[in-house]
């Protein structure tokens, strides 16, 4: 820049913005261009030949160094070659059911899904773009086999399941998946990829809500999918750079790579404290059951401990009360707070009956088993002797 440009082009331009980095950052700095000046014209280019790795940059809903940083940390957590970081764990799932599916055709699904996966089957994908889809219960693969057929282009599965913790066998529905000419795409949200990483069991597809565990301190709202299919993930890309313009912020990007870096020391404490609490409700005299595939209680425990790395912190449990004896329980708590979402660093309590799962029908909610005395808890990393005494207090306001 000539010093003697005039004042107002210094002003938006002086002393910075086209030199390359050239500081060694340890941490990968939060790169807030919208847009990237480029060497010359290019008759011959494309966007889809643009190598982020190679520092090549157009745009930043394309692609952004910070971005494109936690897309390679992604990938490489799950064993994948391709990652796709999206505003939301929804417009991940939104991309990767539309990249899988066409008008006509038919999508297997767990019934037993995050509800808001679920409504979006059926309120967009039924009912809008006519895609007929099957939910099953898929802890039996014999269930799923049996609703596959010549049209279904995907199978979509959340192991283990919100709220009551439910598990499928991934390498068993995948290989039915195959067989059926269908792709696999597997929810990993619950699980992480320390606990589970479904491409290895034969999955296609992994999507995340970033939101949870992975970032892990209730800060950013995310989303993510991995895949080894280079077709996938070109649609999958075209329908998240240009259908949607769906992309996860520099400054979130920036908030997941630094969560990350503790995703494994925190799981350790998440699955420690969820065994105790598990531990002490399955004792306790006003809980009458306990979800948590921890337990060797839990009908699919075995399933648990082939497939995945650990049990994780999430669980649910069955107070023995009506309504307003649940009402009273949540209230008494302290260590923790009534609130949706999970996997943050910090325990949450959360009632699915009216809260997460209050816009299926009581009827639906019935047919999944989420009673009104189901209490979902994400145990934090708190210590884990205050978190049990503050359970024991709220449990004996019952009394
Ligand atoms: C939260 C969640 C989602 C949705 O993710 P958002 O980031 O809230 O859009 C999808 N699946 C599971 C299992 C979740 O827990």
């Amino acid at each position: 820049m000539p010093p003697d440009s005039h004042f107002d082009t210094r002003s938006v331009t002086h002393g910075g913005g086209r030199q390359p980095m050239v500081a060694e950052d340890v941490v990968v700095p939060i790169h807030l261009t919208s847009t990237y000046a480029v060497d010359d014209i290019d008759p011959d280019a494309s966007l889809e030949d643009l190598d982020p790795d190679a520092g090549e940059y157009l745009y930043s809903r394309l692609s952004n160094p910070t971005r494109n940083a936690l897309e390679h940390r992604l990938a490489s957590l799950e064993g994948g070659q391709h990652a796709m970081a999206f505003a939301s764990g929804t417009s991940a799932i939104v991309a990767t059911v539309m990249a899988c599916v066409e008008p006509g055709g038919h999508v297997v699904a767990f019934e037993d899904l995050y509800g808001g996966t679920k409504t979006m089957l059926t309120r967009l994908f039924e009912a809008r773009l006519g895609v007929d889809v099957s939910f099953v219960d898929a802890r039996d693969p014999a269930a799923v086999a049996s609703a596959l057929s010549a049209e279904t282009s995907l199978v979509w599965m959340e192991t283990p399941t919100n709220p009551l913790m439910r598990l499928c066998d991934v390498e068993a529905i995948a290989e039915l998946a195959h067989d059926a000419g269908a792709v696999l795409g597997v929810d990993n949200t619950f699980a992480s990829p320390v606990l589970q990483r479904p491409l290895e069991l034969g999955a296609d597809l992994v999507v995340h809500s970033t939101t949870k565990y992975l970032n892990g301190h209730s800060d950013s709202v995310g989303g993510a999918v991995v895949t080894d299919d280079a077709c996938l993930a070109d649609e999958i890309g075209f329908l998240q750079q240009v259908g949607m313009g769906n992309v996860l912020s520099p400054f979130d990007s920036f908030l997941t790579l630094r969560g990350i870096k503790t995703l494994p020391l925190r799981m350790e404490r998440h699955e420690a404290n969820a065994r105790a609490i598990a531990a002490f409700l399955a004792d306790h005299p006003r809980v009458t059951d306990v979800h948590y595939p921890g337990l060797p209680s839990h009908p699919q425990h075995d399933l648990a401990a082939r497939q995945m790395d650990g049990f994780g912190g999430m669980l649910s449990f069955e107070v023995d009360a009506d309504l307003e004896g649940v009402t009273t329980f949540l209230g008494s708590l302290s260590a923790f707070p009534l609130a949706v979402s999970l996997g943050g660093v910090e325990s949450l309590v959360e009632h699915p009956a009216t809260m997460t799962h209050s816009p299926l029908s009581p009827d639906d909610r019935a047919a999944l088993g989420i009673t009104d005395a189901l209490v979902r808890l994400s145990v934090g990393v708190e210590n884990v002797e205050d978190l049990i005494a503050d359970l024991d207090t709220g449990l004996a306001a019952l009394r």
